[in-house]
């Protein structure tokens, strides 16, 4: 299910790609490759980064590859590694036969470091890490050389060896690249190739003790797989030089990387430290909570991945950062969900309504329509009974102005069924509305083909008798302010947490169909919202479930009286 290549807005990038394969740079190959550290859970920004690398493959006929880089054996894990390949699934990518790690190419890292020992062009440094930053300068201020820079090639290759061999402890020595410490560009001042780190790494064991930087392992592993266009975040822009001059000096095939400005959301933090914190601390429950930005909790929530690459393709790909509007995507997610989500009743906060003129004992199954945007989606039967739930909301005693819901003496259509009438309220010790009582008017029944008469308010509803029960969980925002991360005098991203982003209903009563509803399926409860079936907490026979969204979409009326502008959050 690509994305309509043909409505999609060309970027930078894609007209590079085009470029290429006219002047046949790459011998009119494109090969990608998307590169996460299995070092926590993927999200929405990686979510981007997926659909450009594997849609631009899928565009023009290429390749891409799915790579960790596993290089820093500390922080990976497994649990990480086999989230990130469901995540990437999910949004519907493969990767075939091609999955890498570049621990793979460790074995061949360490045979190119010693070339460029040989070169003269690497050299091993006794200096500490504090006392390399301290060599290395400033933006303005040229570094000093290292008093190890100018070692032999003999003896560079013997401590290397034993580096590897693990005769010394973690940081008492690196590897560094010889190029230039008066460059201005910090990157190129003779950067650090590899680390001591007696550590046991979750795919190679303890056989190394020296491992590879993401500098120097990043476009060696680029050139490996044969990658035309490394595609990769800002940040890594003023890498660039060094990622040429390692692949220049070892004289092997040579990708080109490209830098985009990564993806920031509103109401959202991105960084992994931060989300890892909000699982470690408990604001929230897992990584995969349905307030998370990552993919498993937007899966949970109710995003479909369809509505994930749409946005992505809305957002397009630019040079400049800027903060995209979480009610794009949402937005986005609404357009897909209003074609395909099961329209239902659902009453989050019952009022009991007895029909008095209506037969004890009587039930009618009426038709309800399931989607009104697909007639392919069917009807199906609902049950109508003399004891029925609606709203609260939908009843007051003293209505407002302009209140077409239901009050004493007003009419209202019930949705699929009568119109009803209220003719008393029956209220508790408190003075507390317990219930309402009202006629129905039997001539009204919908979809007879009778002319009808008008009333101007419809209410959902559920048969009491009938009612299915489940909690329903209403999820709102994590923050509740647009750039939660943004420095605000010294306050932390936490201090900005939404106390309302769970508000859990025990007892919703549910048409009786949703009972065996399953996750997967999308639903929309009828003037309420979007909602999904928790994928983790849900039993069969015992669906939970979660408001992916509420129906109001913000964007739309953004779009709407910004004519002319393009609907993106620049
Ligand atoms: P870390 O700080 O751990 O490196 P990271 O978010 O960069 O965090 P990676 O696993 O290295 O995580 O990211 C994998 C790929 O996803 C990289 O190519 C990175 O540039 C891209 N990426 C990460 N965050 C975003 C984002 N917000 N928008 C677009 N691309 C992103
Ligand atoms: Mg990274």
């Amino acid at each position: 299910m690509p994305v309509n290549e043909s409505s999609a807005p060309s970027h930078f990038i894609r007209n590079i790609i085009k470029e290429d394969l006219r002047t046949g740079k790459f011998g009119g190959r494109v090969h990608t490759r998307f590169p996460p550290e299995p070092n926590g859970y993927l999200h929405i920004g990686h979510a981007k980064s997926i659909c450009l690398n594997f849609g631009l493959a899928e565009e023009f006929g290429g390749k891409c590859n799915l790579r960790f880089d596993d290089t820093n054996p500390v922080k990976e894990e497994e649990e990480y590694t086999r989230s990130i390949m469901e995540d990437v699934r999910w949004l519907g990518f493969d990767w075939e036969d091609r999955l890498y790690f570049a621990s793979d190419y460790f074995e061949q890292l360490y045979r190119w470091a010693i070339e460029l020992i040989k070169k003269g062009k690497a050299y091993v440094c006794d200096l500490s890490a504090e006392q390399i930053r301290e060599y290395r300068g400033t933006l303005t201020e040229p570094g000093k050389e290292s008093p190890y820079r100018n070692r032999s090639v003999e003896e560079n290759l013997d401590l290397f060896e034993r580096m590897k061999a693990g005769e010394f402890p973690d940081g008492s020595r690196t590897l560094r690249a010889k190029i230039d410490m008066a460059s201005p560009n910090l990157n190129l001042r003779d950067p650090v190739m590899y680390r001591i780190l007696h550590a046991t790494h979750h795919r190679t064991g303890d056989k190394w003790c020296i491992y590879p930087m993401y500098d120097w392992a990043h476009g060696q592993s680029d050139s490996i797989e044969g990658i035309t266009h490394s595609i990769c975040t800002l940040e890594f822009e003023d890498h660039r030089p060094l990622y040429d001059w390692f692949l220049d000096e070892l004289e092997v095939y040579h990708p080109q990387q490209i830098e985009f400005a990564r993806l920031n959301l509103t109401y959202t933090v991105m960084s992994k430290r931060m989300l890892l914190e909000l699982v470690q601390e408990g604001h929230v429950e897992s990584w995969d909570d349905p307030r998370m930005p990552t993919i498993s909790g937007l899966r949970r929530r109710g995003y479909t991945p369809e509505s994930i690459r749409d946005f992505a393709e809305r957002i397009g790909v630019a040079k400049k950062e800027s903060m995209i509007d979480l009610a794009l995507l949402e937005h986005c997610l609404r357009d897909d969900l209003n074609k395909r989500a099961h329209r239902v009743m659902a009453v989050l906060h019952p009022l009991k309504v007895v029909i008095e003129n209506y037969p004890e004992g009587e039930v009618e199954e009426l038709d309800a329509v399931n989607n009104p945007e697909d007639p392919s989606m069917g009807t199906r039967k609902i049950p109508f009974s003399r004891v029925l739930y609606i709203e609260q909301d939908d009843f007051r005693e003293d209505p407002p102005r302009k209140y077409f819901r239901l009050s004493p003496g007003k009419e209202v259509r019930l949705r699929y069924a009568y119109i009803i009438k209220c003719v008393d309220v029956v209220k508790d010790e408190q003075g507390k509305i317990v219930e309402v009582r009202c006629t129905y008017d039997p001539e009204t029944k919908s979809g007879t083909g009778k002319t009808q008469r008008r009333v101007k308010g419809t209410l959902h509803w559920v048969s009491a008798r009938h009612a299915f029960e489940a909690e329903v969980r209403l999820y709102d925002r994590l923050f509740s302010v647009p750039d939660p991360a943004g420095d605000k005098e010294g306050k932390g991203f936490k201090e900005f947490l939404n106390p309302e982003s769970l508000v859990t209903i025990n007892s919703a009563k549910l048409e009786p169909g949703l009972k065996y509803a399953k996750p997967d399926e999308y639903y929309q409860f009828e003037r309420i919202g979007y909602f999904c079936v928790d994928g983790k907490d849900s039993k069969d026979g015992a669906p939970v479930f979660n408001r992916t969204v509420p129906l109001r979409d913000t964007w739309a009326k953004i779009e709407k009286t910004a004519a002319g502008k393009q609907p993106r959050g620049v």
